[in-house]
């Protein structure tokens, strides 16, 4: 009997995209012969999506030295709010405004709708963690709404600075330009390694209606970051070799501890997760192209908990920890959504344990950590793709109602049935 419900609606926020998505709970099915244990199967259908685009402004020093200028007293004013709401404990922005407003016009010479945005910003700081005061690093971000910022064109932007609007042309590829015409609301003006740039959001286009004919099985993993079910591997040797080179380097200059060497430990971390960022969007781009090639439906875990369920000897710990299993399942997720290729979850109980040609389940069946010997019909092979293989054929034996369900949840993506 197929009931798919609506659950929730699920919010997720991205260090740079965001889009909103709808989660389906399904069926429970019942799938080989341990028929015991009913499989739960996520389905994520994404109906509206928002990506942020980071867009280099292109600034002369003189523009440098005011939007610098501007971003210091912004959050100098953030930081100032951020002391009164944790002294008077509320976060509540218009009883704030009453109270501040007048003064961080006056201390810190912004604009009036800057000081609105200020308030804004120290608001949702403390609302996050009420323990502590909110602090402001100096070049954090300026928040600019259409009220001080406004976009001549495709390739040129006004901002308001301490010293009046400045107009800045907008560097920006070939690949992002046709988005910029979807731009939203407001943006944030951010400054990195000398350099400023304006993060704005715009709406995706509807993606292609796309019915799976096939499914596309990823094992998430350690050795290998991703293995799907064709047999790729997308291994984390080169990973391991940075992070090692990277960790030795960290080690020698704590011992250091000088503020030169605090000061490169600060740029190190940031060049290691710039890393993980590239590694995780290469992985993801490459298996939502494969989906797309071969029609298929990405499936994958359940990741939730995935902490405690890989065990993995002590030492490796530390690289469990940092390796960020996490962001990759996002980029994987909003990747999905944007192709429209559909996204399933599993629950991933036993998929490294089942053997796919007798469906025994057994913990001998791993005789070691990349090796699969079934103890009942000699069945072997590599553990992580015969994982991966496990976990497309959970979805793949009830592929006609899979594709039956996804068509009519795009033709109906609000009803309950
Ligand atoms: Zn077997």
């Amino acid at each position: 009997m197929l009931q798919s419900r609506l659950l929730c609606l699920r919010f997720l926020s991205l260090h740079t995209y965001s889009f909103t998505s709808i989660r389906q709970e399904p069926p429970s099915f019942r799938v080989g012969r341990n028929a015991e244990s009913s499989i739960c199967i996520w389905i994520v259908i994404i109906y509206a999506m928002m990506q942020t685009l980071k867009v280099k402004l292109d600034t002369s020093a003189e523009n440098n030295r005011a939007l610098l200028e501007t971003m210091h007293q912004f959050n100098a004013a953030c930081n100032y709010v951020g002391e009164k709401a944790f002294e008077l404990h509320t976060a509540n922005k218009i009883e704030l405004q009453k109270i501040v407003y007048r003064d961080i016009r006056e201390m810190f010479g912004i604009s009036a709708q800057m000081a609105v945005r200020a308030i804004s910003k120290s608001c949702e700081a403390y609302k996050r963690d009420k323990s502590i005061k909110p602090k402001f690093d100096p070049n954090g971000a300026v928040i600019y709404d259409q009220r001080i910022m406004s976009w001549k064109g495709l390739d040129r932007v006004s901002l308001l600075t301490l010293d009046g609007r400045i107009m800045l042309p907008v560097v920006i590829c070939d690949y992002h330009a046709p988005r910029l015409d979807r731009i939203r609301g407001q943006a944030d003006l951010i400054f990195q390694n000398g350099t400023f740039y304006l993060c704005v959001v715009v709406d995706v286009p509807e993606p292609k209606k796309f019915v799976p004919q096939n499914v596309l099985g990823v094992d998430l993993g350690i050795k290998n970051i991703a293995v799907d079910s064709s047999g790729e591997e997308f291994s984390g040797e080169k990973i391991e070799k940075v992070r090692s080179k990277i960790d030795n380097l960290k080690a020698d200059l704590q011992s250091c501890g000088t503020d030169s060497a605090k000061r490169h430990l600060k740029k190190l971390s940031g060049k290691e997760a710039r890393f993980h960022r590239d590694v995780n969007h290469c992985i993801s781009k490459k298996l939502v192209a494969k989906a797309i090639d071969t029609s298929s439906a990405i499936v994958l875990e359940d990741l939730s908990g995935i902490r405690e369920r890989i065990t993995v000897p002590k030492a490796q710990r530390r690289k469990q920890h940092n390796w960020s299993f996490y962001q990759l399942r996002q980029y994987i997720d909003y990747k999905a959504a944007i192709a429209g290729v559909p996204l399933i979850c599993i629950d991933p109980a036993y998929t490294s344990q089942e053997c796919p040609i007798c469906h025994l389940i057994s913990r001998s069946n791993r005789p070691t950590r990349d090796e699969f010997s079934c103890v009942c019909c000699g069945f072997s092979g590599p553990a992580d793709t015969i994982a991966a293989r496990n976990i497309a054929a959970r979805v793949s034996v009830n592929m006609p109602i899979v594709a039956r369900l996804f068509a009519e949840l795009q033709a109906h993506p609000f009803r309950e049935g």
